[in-house]
């Protein structure tokens, strides 16, 4: 504690002190306590400067922080979706589901393959039920023809339906793998015939048409490109998981707590 002499008044600080004789008793002052006075304004101003490059430091850390924050949220997920949709184009395939869910199914398959069948009759129907349906899920269906010539008509039928009669073409798909047994091109288009718009002559042509096989075509690639060697392969926002429900369902729900 220190004590004004002219006043009487108490200041915890000799600077305070200083500064109130500068304000209340400047004309009392002598020389000597008017460089004390001077001292204490200049420690005054400078106290208020560092405060002030304080503050200002602590603006910029916040913004930084604020800017990163702002481009992880809008930035990192776009990242991450184009690493997770990117080795496959999806736009031309067969899709069924919300087009705005965010977790993407894939499965490449045969429709001869007999675990595709058990996936087609029993995982894809619960994946429907509960996270197809409710619009968290899309699924798209890609052609792996690998067993036998049936398996490449079968394919290219698909894509025939794919293009001509999009509305039926998941009809016309399990009702395909819900046959056992060789895939004859006189199944194959009465299937058609009963699931879909399209005649069985019309199928049958179809099935020799220069679009189907380019469309089988590039489905192989794809497969071939991503290392797919068996049927049916799933990939669940890009990544391989297994075929059975209780992978997929894990892959799906890891992804959806992820974008929360
Ligand atoms: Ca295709």
């Amino acid at each position: 504690m220190t004590e004004c002499e002219f006043c009487e008044k108490e200041f915890d600080e000799k600077t305070e002190l200083h500064i109130h004789w500068g304000e209340e008793h400047e004309n009392e002052l002598n020389s000597h306590q008017q460089e004390k006075v001077k001292k204490a304004q200049r420690k005054k101003e400078e106290n208020k400067e560092a405060k002030t490059q304080k503050r200002r430091n602590l603006l910029l850390k916040g913004l930084t922080g604020v800017t990163l924050v702002i481009f992880a949220v809008i930035t990192v997920p776009q990242i991450m979706s184009m690493f997770q949709s990117s080795p496959f184009q999806l736009d031309q395939q067969p899709m069924m589901g919300d087009e705005n869910a965010s977790v993407t199914v894939v499965e490449f398959g045969d429709y001869q393959c007999s675990h595709c069948k058990t996936f087609d009759s029993e995982v894809k129907p619960q994946l429907k039920n509960e996270y197809i349906d409710s619009g968290e899920v899309k699924f798209y269906y890609i052609n792996f023809p690998v067993i036998n010539e049936n398996s490449e008509l079968a394919a290219r039928a698909g894509e025939y339906v794919k293009a001509n009669d999009p509305e039926n073409f998941w009809d016309f798909h399990s009702e395909l793998f819900s046959i056992s047994g060789p895939l004859t091109q006189e199944l194959i288009a009465s299937t058609a015939n009963k699931t879909t718009n399209i005649s069985e002559e019309e199928i049958e042509e179809g099935l020799t048409s220069e679009e189907a096989n380019s469309n089988v075509n590039t489905d192989k690639e794809v497969a071939n490109k991503n290392g797919v060697k068996r049927t049916p392969t799933v990939y669940v926002n890009g990544e391989r998981t297994g075929n059975s429900y209780e992978e997929i369902k894990s892959a799906v729900e890891s992804n959806l707590e992820n974008e929360n």
